[in-house]
């Protein structure tokens, strides 16, 4: 279980989905004594497929959880993932390969097969369940403790607390002072389900998808997919965006869920007349697939941190998950606030610094790959020079996940530490 508590404070999370479970682990370990208030009953093992590109693979090496996950899926699933790009229409012509760095190993995996195989971690006297935040406020007047009132009456008194909370966050309206007015949907929807790669192959699919992913790309939209489970299963996201309807500026109808079930036939309709591969894939779709209307967190904040109280993942940044690199910005978030706040030198009259040099490292980091993932649709939804000019496609596709991949979080820590020296929050000397 974790390490025994070492430090002068206390820290409370809020939201036990992938960030808030990792980062309480992660303060465990690194012996800061943590409590995490989750809404629903139990660490909800729904959602779908999850890619894990090798930056998160990293943070969660660096956390110690990789082999835990790993015993849970096979250590074969943690291997080099390219990319391969197809047209949508047409006769599905191969149009591009990416290939991964060696050493950029990725992870397909089903989101609950990832809260599962880590959530015995967490020591269960620290995990709260039926919690939901209602609002965070200061102690007393002039203190720097916080109190977390839940909605079933109780509150919960902490010296930190880390809003987990997924995009529908209670805990940001305290970070944006009262007014959160950012949850915005992006005009664009996913259709998702789980198909059998047996039954693909069977219905006449071409494309391999045993080892890496593949994307179909159209006019405006496009299919994901990649294999789980050792290739057994596919994960398969179809998008349909709305480009003449620019982010923010539409709602959906009062009423309408963000995730729904659909009949397939919507579906259908939506890619009649794509090539022969997406025929035979949108055969084997599920006869009710989910159709997810995708919110983000938009306009950016300009401080995931306010007083003691910060953000990580969804909560902070939520994006499009074109680059399927949400996950894995909550992940490195989770690493490098609790490499800060488990650090020796950080106790509690230094946190306020701290957590604002936390927000300094990584603001900029995932507002850049939430720019990048939006980009990256338009890339896949043929919105440029791109539509008509193969090469220049190419070209867009050439080096897409280098910077989401390629990420070194260890110098981000160390920029981190360094900046705190210089503010005098630690001391001058370098440890
Ligand atoms: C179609 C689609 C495909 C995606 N594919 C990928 C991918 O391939 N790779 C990738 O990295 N990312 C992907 N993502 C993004 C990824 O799913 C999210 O970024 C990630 O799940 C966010 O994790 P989180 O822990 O920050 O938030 P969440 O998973 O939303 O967890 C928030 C938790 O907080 C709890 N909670 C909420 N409100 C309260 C409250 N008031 N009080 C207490 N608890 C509360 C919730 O119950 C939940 O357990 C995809 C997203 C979509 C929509």
């Amino acid at each position: 279980m974790g390490t025994p508590a070492r430090k002068d404070f206390q820290v409370a999370i809020v939201g036990g989905g992938v960030s808030g479970l990792v980062c309480a682990i992660a303060l465990q370990r690194a012996g800061v004594s943590v409590q995490l208030f989750e809404a629903a009953a139990a660490f909800e093992q729904i959602g779908a497929g999850i890619g894990i590109g090798a930056n998160a693979v990293r943070a969660l090496r660096a956390i110690g959880l990789l082999d835990e996950l790993l015993k849970k899926i096979s250590p074969s699933e943690l291997r080099t993932r390219g990319f391969v790009y197809y047209g949508g229409l047409g006769d599905n012509q191969k149009i591009f390969a990416y290939e991964a760095h060696p050493e950029d190993k990725g992870i397909g995996m089903h989101r609950a097969d990832f809260l599962e195989a880590i959530m015995g971690v967490l020591d269960p006297q620290s995990a709260h369940f039926n919690k939901r935040c209602t609002s965070i406020v200061r102690s007393a007047q002039g203190s720097r403790r916080l109190v977390i009132n839940f909605q079933d009456g109780t509150s919960h008194e902490t010296d930190v607390v880390i809003g987990a909370d997924g995009i529908k966050s209670a805990v940001r309206s305290f970070v944006l002072d009262g007014s959160d007015d950012r949850i915005t949907f992006s005009s664009q929807i996913a259709y998702r389900g789980l198909v059998r790669y047996k039954e693909l192959q069977a219905a006449g699919f071409k494309a391999s998808v045993v080892n890496d992913p593949v994307c179909f790309l159209g006019p405006s939209k496009h299919f994901i997919l990649f294999p789980l489970r050792n290739g057994e299963l596919i994960n398969v996201v179809a998008f349909v965006a709305r480009y003449d309807v620019p982010i923010g500026s539409a709602k959906l109808p009062p009423g309408t869920p963000w995730v729904e079930v659909v009949p397939k036939e919507e579906m259908e309709k939506e890619y009649e007349g794509w090539g022969p591969d997406i025929a035979a894939l949108l055969k084997c779709m599920p006869e009710k697939p989910s159709k997810w209307s995708i919110h983000v967190v938009h306009p950016p904040l300009d401080s995931f941190v306010k007083d003691q109280v910060v953000l990580i993942g969804d909560a902070a940044h939520a994006m499009l998950p074109h680059l399927g690199a949400g996950a894995g910005q909550g992940l490195e978030d989770a690493y490098v606030l609790s490499r800060l706040l488990g650090h020796p030198e950080t106790h509690v009259d230094n946190l306020g610094a701290v957590l604002k040099t936390y927000s300094s490292i990584r603001r900029p980091r995932a507002q850049m790959i939430w720019n990048m993932s939006y980009t990256s649709g338009t890339i896949n939804d043929l919105q440029g020079a791109e539509r008509s000019d193969v090469e220049v496609l190419r070209e867009k596709l050439r080096h897409q996940f280098d910077p989401v991949w390629q990420h070194d979080l260890e110098a981000d820590i160390e920029h981190a530490v360094s900046q705190l020296r210089t503010e005098g929050a630690f001391a001058a000397h370098s440890l």
